[in-house]
């Protein structure tokens, strides 16, 4: 993948965030505070506005700006995870021009391992990390048995949709849905869908 089309990636997710702002708001008002699509758009159109000064910047810088910009602009607990994800995904890319499927693989890895550090969940917590983390197996798996990014992705996508889906009949452990208990039951995950339609995002850039 090229810088462009990381930035491509970015401005896409952006606006699929804005497209399923209360969609994402309406899950979390399910086992959460009504917030998700809210937080999420508010951070992803700071980001939207900042992408045209970030046209002459490395990828790895670019991350760097993006995860600033979501801590800083997020409330909540979406913001510090997914700032942390592309914290890590800004070091594991760190001097390439260009990212092969290998790179993509250390990226997706580094920021499943950084929100894992920072959040503490365990699969099957009902969060975020129920889509984030089969995708990075399945990434890994098919790029190690010789598929191409596109291929790999697709792979990665689709598991992160039944991780999302998968999410609905689990008792939520972490952050706010936790409070309910098995209250929590029966509704998908907000962040396990935004963190699917940010790789849908980047599978959409290859395809
Ligand atoms: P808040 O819960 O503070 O209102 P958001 O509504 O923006 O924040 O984000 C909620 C989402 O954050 C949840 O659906 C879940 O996927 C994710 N989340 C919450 N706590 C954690 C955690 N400890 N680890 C991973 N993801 C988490
Ligand atoms: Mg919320
Ligand atoms: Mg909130």
């Amino acid at each position: 993948m090229t810088q462009a089309e990381i930035l491509q990636w970015l401005q896409l997710f952006a606006t699929k965030i804005a497209e399923n702002k209360d969609y994402l708001t309406e899950l979390d008002a399910a086992i959460g505070d009504a917030d998700h699509g809210i937080n999420m758009d508010r951070g992803w159109k700071k980001v939207s506005s900042q992408l045209p000064t970030l046209a002459d910047k490395d990828i790895s810088s670019i991350f760097k700006t993006v995860s600033m910009t979501l801590i800083s602009s997020i409330g909540g607990a979406s913001g510090p995870l997914y700032g942390t994800w592309f914290l890590r995904a800004s070091t594991a890319v760190a001097g390439k021009q260009e990212l092969t499927a290998q790179d993509i693989l250390g990226l997706l890895q580094a920021g499943l391992e950084g929100v894992l550090q920072r959040g503490k969940a365990q699969l099957g917590d009902k969060t975020m990390v129920d889509a984030l983390s089969p995708a990075v197996e399945k990434f890994g798996e098919a790029v190690g048995g010789g598929k191409n990014l596109q291929e790999a992705l697709q792979e990665a996508v689709a598991a992160a949709e039944q991780g999302m889906k998968e999410t609905t009949p689990m008792l939520a452990r972490k952050g706010r849905a936790s409070y309910l208990g098995e209250r929590s039951v029966g509704h998908q995950d907000p962040g396990a869908t935004s963190a699917y339609l940010m790789l849908q995002s980047l599978l959409a850039v290859v395809e």
